[in-house]
């Protein structure tokens, strides 16, 4: 027998895992791939098409030139996490050890994967405010966890003018197997920020029955019309409660530098640094250093992104709304929740369609609302627009949407 040839085929084929078989691929990633194919702006996916800072690119490129170019400290390089420390002290009152209460990693993404995989259980629960940022949901799904949802009802006449959720219906998600909610403020894709009694009535809830915040606050500079972005960990009784996950990626407009954080007590961060130091070793060790110049950066950095980001926000609007979509105002990110039943059946059947429709023939990419709920029925009427993107994408954008009118 020539020992080279290929052996018969196997009797049956060794099976996936049944895991990765429960979540599809990224629909926002795909929109991004989608909109390459079809040439079309791309208002879907959350990166900017802006420069990010130069002092932050100056300093990544001296770490290079130092040589910092050999593994960190697996939980992260000292300097960003004295940065990080220095930084939640002075915008959220809350003072953190860096030496046991930090966790660096490749991105929020990894840091609220290592989280979930550090405290979930087979058989624990959940709860997610839905709409909600799809990671959670293939989160939950890898970590072991059981998603129960609670929705947050759209602004309308018996809502006001923000999205909320009902207490009862978040009451009854919690009970003896929940052990975390996940919450993410400012939120994607609503534009959501928790009020103080909306952060303190889930304080309460977490602390009768045990449970964990998971915060996910990658947005927390991005605000509008006065909100303010309070950090679960600052109200009283859940500092050491709160898994805090944030990132450089939004803050700095530096999504493809991979650098995010897990904020938690210390017998929380040592499980957490465990499964990160398994997954991934550590985030790239120059872009940490670079990092820690970033977090220092003055408060008028911070008021500058907050009011360029308004001027978007306020132009993004102008543009959907006399192209025909009803626009659920965000009071932070960089989303813009959007009602297409005006288009149905006109341009497409349901969000799926129109997203469609839209890259294919008008050239503008959005997300789908159905990727942002666990039954796709109730994103059927949605999509999602970013606006992260200089004048000029959302000018050829205006461009484009203007012969939705006809
Ligand atoms: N969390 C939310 C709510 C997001 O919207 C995003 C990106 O869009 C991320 C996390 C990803 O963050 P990172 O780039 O730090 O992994």
């Amino acid at each position: 027998m020539n020992p080279a040839a290929p052996e018969k085929a196997p009797a049956r084929k060794p099976a996936l895992s049944e895991k990765a078989g429960r979540f599809t691929e990224s629909v926002i990633r795909e929109m991004t791939r989608l909109a390459q194919r079809y040439g079309a702006v791309n208002l879907a996916q959350g990166f900017p098409d802006f420069p990010a800072p130069a002092e932050i690119k100056q300093a990544a490129q001296e770490a290079i030139a130092r040589d910092i170019n050999q593994y960190a400290i697996t939980w992260g390089a000292k300097p960003l996490r004295d940065a990080i420390a220095e930084k939640i002290a002075r915008t959220q009152g809350v003072a953190i050890d860096p030496e046991r209460e930090i966790t660096v990693c490749c991105g929020s993404t990894e840091a609220m994967m290592s989280a979930m995989m550090a405290v979930i259980n087979p058989g624990d629960e959940v709860v997610i405010f839905e709409p909600f940022y799809e990671n959670y949901g293939p989160d939950a799904i890898l970590s072991g966890a059981a998603p129960r949802f609670v929705k947050l009802q759209p602004p309308g006449s018996a809502t006001g003018d923000e999205w909320t959720f009902d207490r009862d219906e978040l009451a009854a998600a919690f009970g003896p197997r929940t052990k975390a909610i996940i919450l993410n403020t400012p939120n994607n894709p609503t534009g959501k920020v928790f009020r103080r009694d909306e952060l303190e009535f889930i304080r309460d809830l977490c602390v009768r029955w045990g449970v964990f915040a998971i915060t996910d606050e990658i947005y927390e500079h991005i605000l509008y019309d006065g909100a303010q972005h309070i950090s679960m960990a600052a109200i009283e009784g859940m500092r050491d409660l709160t898994i805090t996950i944030n990132g450089m990626s939004k803050t700095y407009s530096v999504t493809g530098w991979r650098v995010g954080w897990a904020i938690a007590a210390p017998e929380i961060t040592a499980a957490i640094r465990k499964v990160h130091d398994f997954l991934t070793v550590g985030a790239a060790a120059p872009l940490q250093q670079a990092g820690a110049v970033a977090l220092r950066l003055p408060e008028s950095y911070y008021a500058k992104l907050a009011a360029d980001y308004l001027v978007r926000r306020d132009r993004i609007l102008a543009i959907l709304e006399p192209a025909g979509f009803r626009c659920f105002k965000p009071r932070g990110a960089y989303y813009v929740m959007t009602d297409i039943s005006g288009f149905v059946p006109r341009c497409g059947t349901d969000d799926v369609s129109f997203a469609r429709y839209l890259v294919e023939n008008i050239g503008v990419a959005v997300v789908p609302g159905s990727s942002f709920y666990n039954d796709p029925r109730d994103g059927s009427q949605q999509v999602r627009f970013t606006f992260c993107k200089t004048e000029q994408t959302l000018a050829s954008a205006e461009e484009r949407l203007a012969k939705l009118r006809v």
